[in-house]
């Protein structure tokens, strides 16, 4: 065998290990569990969502200054997302304003102002309820950081409930992408069961439903002693 040959198997050895590798996340972890997974099942997280607000690379740069990038400063959760050291100020009519709204990395292509019911009131904007990136003929606001101003012509919205969820979550459930699921919060007093939860799965998602500040006080969230996230049968209204 040549030199030249050894050499070629060698680079193409090298070529297979580093597409291996940089292929899409894998399913399972070190510990062989799916991601987020606890002793072999999911393992059910209900986190509020507090306001925020997710930003272009181009309107980082207008708001923080150029060739300014979000610094993270909190990871969250879900692998790969952080709350930013940055905030921005939130402006709607009538000068009414969040003066310290958190900004959500990374950057993303659309600008998107995510608020409570409750905020949305504050603001004085009638924002819908909207899945993530779903803004189209949202109502618009200004976001004002420490070195310039941008109008967003669309992008505040109530975020829908939702659940990240992975293929073994998926699978456990017995649910796919775009289903509709049911969350149960068990609280003294104050029970709550959620209809209308969208499942999002993502091979590299952590099992985690995701409310909105008002969602998780109305159930008093922090309190609860029990969450079950329950599948909705298809065609019919009981649950066997
Ligand atoms: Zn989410």
């Amino acid at each position: 065998m040549s030199t030249a040959s050894i050499d070629r198997q060698t680079i193409e050895a090298m070529v297979r290990n580093a597409l291996r590798q940089s292929a899409s996340p894998a399913p399972r972890t070190r510990s062989g569990n799916p991601p987020g997974w606890v002793n072999g099942k999911p393992n059910l997280r209900v986190s509020i969502s507090a306001r925020h607000v997710h930003l272009t690379d181009e309107h980082v740069e207008i708001l923080f200054g150029p060739g300014a990038k979000l610094e993270p400063e909190k990871d969250l959760y879900q692998d790969g997302f952080y709350a930013a050291k940055q905030t921005v100020m939130v402006v709607g009519p009538r000068r009414r304003m969040l003066p310290s709204v958190r900004v959500l990395g990374p950057t993303r292509p659309a600008s998107q102002v995510e608020l409570a019911f409750t905020d949305s009131i504050s603001l004085g904007i009638d924002a819908p309820v909207r899945h993530s990136g779903k803004i189209d003929g949202t109502p618009g606001c200004v976001l004002v950081g420490p070195v310039g101003s941008v109008q967003l012509h669309q992008g505040v919205i109530r975020a829908a409930r939702h659940v990240h969820l992975n293929d073994a979550d998926a699978e456990f459930y017995g649910v796919q992408n775009g289903d509709m699921m049911q969350l149960k919060i068990v609280s003294h007093e104050c029970t709550t069961i959620f209809d209308d939860v969208l499942v999002r799965q993502d091979s590299a998602a952590k099992l985690e439903v995701h409310i909105d500040t008002d969602e998780g006080n109305a159930c008093h969230l922090d309190a609860a002693s029990e969450v079950q996230l329950l599948k909705i049968s298809s065609g019919c209204a009981c649950k066997h």
